[in-house]
């Protein structure tokens, strides 16, 4: 009987701290726990108040499931308090620091882990150093990955292959080589790790030698939804995987309320809001749990939101600066003008995109994002600002067709940020009416990524792909 639980198994979670890592790790060991494994998260005190509520839930419905909270090391790295997660950081200064927190936190971590030493630790990408120490523990180390088949096979390639060094002219198109599928992009698309020799490629590189000896890599994606880069990924570039995903199908409507921040609207609502609008005809606007545009591109998009003359929900992180400029990046009377609702701060994510008045989604193509999104059956409008997401916009608008790019050219620096606008409102208008005013195109569009949430809910059911990814791996652990 698969449903049965296995015997003793132990793992520990070590999510690297920044949301959009944490956020998947944690579903993905609340997952665990439902089918009987013990679990236990090791995270920092401020980070772990986040989840405490879904974990304590779980405890009380008797799943074998704590938090094991360290004290995060402020003082030593010269961090304000209560500043534990990458999505805080406001500069380069605060962004290395953090990273040098994480490093202290190797030894704590060590400790406890000898203390009590679990089947198998599950841990993320950026602590590579678990891989040797699983092996002094005798354990096997399997790599948490929030990001695509596609990305990583296009990361991999990209690698291996540096196709950039001979390309002179900026906009020059290229293909990524030795993808199942022609992906064209342009050499400013591509992140600067992964065209030149700097820092970032060491630290990537060291991150990959420790995946290709770790005892395997867990998605969150589904088999599905990137077949020929999960076959690619495990038979071209040989890495053993077990996807698990979509993992926010594994949410209470209680966790959604809460995943990964308090939402700053009342959830009832939003929902009711929704509720008063027609299918498939709200934008939902995001750009991820770390973004923030600077005042003239949130301009751009409002008159593009306005002029296109659709619904939308936006949802927008930057407090402080639009705080200090009374909302001076929206046209005057915007708001009496458009109907919409701008969310200033955490939205519930999933419980919008699941509502059926949403109609699409243009998003920043982080990767739970666009899960989350093909998951609910929304389609996209890709706008990627950098890391993988230039990738995934690839995964999006060529291979899977579920979305419509909104032109974005260039890989931005993350906290180097110019003050510019990248994208134009022309450009925003244009794709927001190509994906919402209904035309074939679109209908083709919404319907294969409709399809695609049809096929995510049964992956997670009993005998589907996902499903039985989870228990074969399991079943590995216990042997
Ligand atoms: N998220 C959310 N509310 C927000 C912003 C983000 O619930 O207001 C969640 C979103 O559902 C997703 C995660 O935060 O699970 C963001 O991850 P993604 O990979 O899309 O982007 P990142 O933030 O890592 O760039």
């Amino acid at each position: 009987d698969t449903e049965s639980p296995p015997p003793k198994l132990e793992l520990v979670f070590i999510p690297f701290l920044a949301s959009g890592h944490m956020i998947p790790m944690v579903d993905m060991a609340r997952l665990f726990a439902s089918h009987g494994v013990a679990v236990t998260i090791i995270t920092t005190t401020h980070n772990s108040l986040i989840f405490k509520n879904a974990i304590d839930r779980d405890i009380k419905s008797g799943k074998p499931i704590k938090l094991h909270v360290l004290p995060f090391p402020f003082a030593e790295v010269g961090l304000p308090e209560g500043l534990e997660k990458m999505n805080s950081v406001t500069s380069q200064g605060q962004k290395q620091k953090l990273y040098q927190a994480t490093m202290l936190l190797k030894k704590p971590i060590q400790q406890m882990l000898l203390d009590h030493i679990p089947d198998c630790i599950v841990s993320d990408m950026f602590y590579p150093w678990t891989v040797d120490f699983a092996a002094e523990l005798g354990i096997p180390r399997i790599v948490f990955q929030g990001s695509s088949y596609f990305a990583l096979c296009a990361q991999y390639s990209m690698r291996h292959y540096a196709p950039c060094e001979n390309v002179t002219s900026d906009m020059e198109l290229f293909v990524v080589p030795g993808l199942p599928d022609r992906v064209e992009l342009t050499r400013l698309q591509v992140p600067d790790h992964d065209r030149t020799k700097n820092e970032l490629t060491a630290i990537l590189d060291v991150i990959r030698e420790a995946e290709l000896r770790s005892f395997g890599v867990l998605m969150n994606s589904f088999y599905e939804l990137e077949p020929s880069y999960v076959n690619h990924f495990r038979n071209v570039i040989g890495i053993k995987t077990w996807n698990i995903g979509p993992v926010s199908l594994c949410l209470s409507t209680n966790d959604k309320y809460e995943r990964g921040h308090n939402s700053v609207v009342d959830p009832h609502e939003c929902l009711s809001w929704l509720d008063s609008m027609k299918p498939n005809s709200v934008l939902y606007v995001s750009f991820g749990s770390q973004h923030k545009f600077p005042p003239p591109q949130l301009y751009e998009i409002a008159t593009a939101l306005e002029a296109s003359n659709h619904p939308f929900i936006w949802v927008i992180h930057n407090e402080e600066t639009i705080d200090g400029g009374d909302e001076a990046w929206l046209p005057n009377g915007f708001k009496s003008r458009v109907n919409g609702m701008i969310i200033r701060g955490w939205a519930p994510q999933v419980l919008i995109l699941e509502h059926v008045a949403i109609g699409g989604f243009m998003t920043h193509c982080g990767w739970n994002s666009i899960l989350e999104s093909v998951t609910a059956g929304v389609p996209l409008i890709a706008w990627p600002l950098y890391a993988e997401q230039f990738y995934n916009e690839k995964l999006v608008t060529q291979v899977a067709k579920i979305g419509v790019g909104v032109g974005a050219e260039k890989w931005l620096n993350l906290l180097e940020d110019d003050g510019k606008v990248v994208v134009k409102k022309k450009k925003i208008e244009k794709a927001v009416i190509r994906l919402m005013d209904g035309g074939d195109e679109a209908k083709e569009i919404r319907e294969r990524t409709k399809e695609l949430g049809r096929k995510a809910m049964k992956v997670v059911e009993v005998g589907g792909s996902s499903y039985n990814d989870l228990i074969s791996l399991i079943g590995e652990l216990v042997l």
